[in-house]
């Protein structure tokens, strides 16, 4: 069991497999910066992530859910989750939605964080939560996803990733890749193209930076 200080945020897991470099600046340097796709995603969230519930009979929608698993090491917020009352009281089955902005990715950034709310409120009811749906905004519909053994083994071993890279405390060195780094909210601070910013922490980076010209205007 993990203590409450200890517990890694859902969002980080598409951070750290979309990029481990991506996933230190934002959780271990605490930089962020908005780009259109991830303003995009906010203004999409803040729509839904407000707490509220619809209440049918033996059907609840619960909207901006706080979830959180203390065997996994997990906290976070689900879009929102369709509770199946049981008759005789309590959770019969929980479906988390989650909401995107664009249209479905092949990588499985989406699928992982679907996967670790399904963890979460497996451990809060007490079920199996066989599977979630993600809803694209440019699709207009949801696709349903498994959550089979694969999908929870990847997540597993990306929150163990992430446990590993918050005890070493180091930010990885960047690898430029086009189609990841021309779309990343933290190109620029990243600097992927410069070699003297792979495997440094970014602000020392540029304090190194700053020490060096502020030595040649010195000359
Ligand atoms: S710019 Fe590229 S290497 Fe740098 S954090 Fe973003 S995706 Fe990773």
């Amino acid at each position: 069991m993990y203590n409450e200080d200890d517990l890694i945020p859902i969002s980080a897991l598409q951070h750290v497999l979309f990029c481990e470099r991506q996933y230190a600046l934002i959780h271990i340097e605490q930089i962020w910066k908005e780009n259109f796709f991830t303003a995009e995603g906010k203004v999409l969230h803040e729509r839904v992530d407000v707490e509220h519930h619809e209440l049918r009979r033996l059907f609840r929608q619960e909207f901006g859910m706080a979830i959180r698993s203390l065997g996994r090491g997990l906290i976070g917020k689900c879009d929102l989750v369709e509770l199946y009352l049981a008759p005789g009281g309590g959770v019969a089955e929980a479906m988390p939605v989650e909401f995107k902005r664009g249209k479905g990715k092949e990588e499985d950034v989406d699928r992982v964080q679907l996967c670790a709310q399904a963890l979460c409120l497996e451990e809060m009811f007490s079920i199996e939560v066989p599977r979630g749906q993600l809803y694209y905004l440019q699709e207009h519909r949801r696709t349903s996803v498994e959550i089979d053994g694969l999908l929870r083994a990847k997540t597993v071993s990306l929150v163990d990733r992430i446990r590993a890279l918050l005890d070493s405390g180091t930010t990885p060195a960047a690898i430029y890749e086009k189609r990841k780094c021309d779309r990343c909210s933290l190109v620029e601070v990243c600097m992927p193209k410069s070699a003297g910013a792979g495997g440094k922490r970014v602000d020392r980076f540029v304090q190194a930076q700053i020490r060096a010209a502020r030595a040649e205007c010195a000359l």
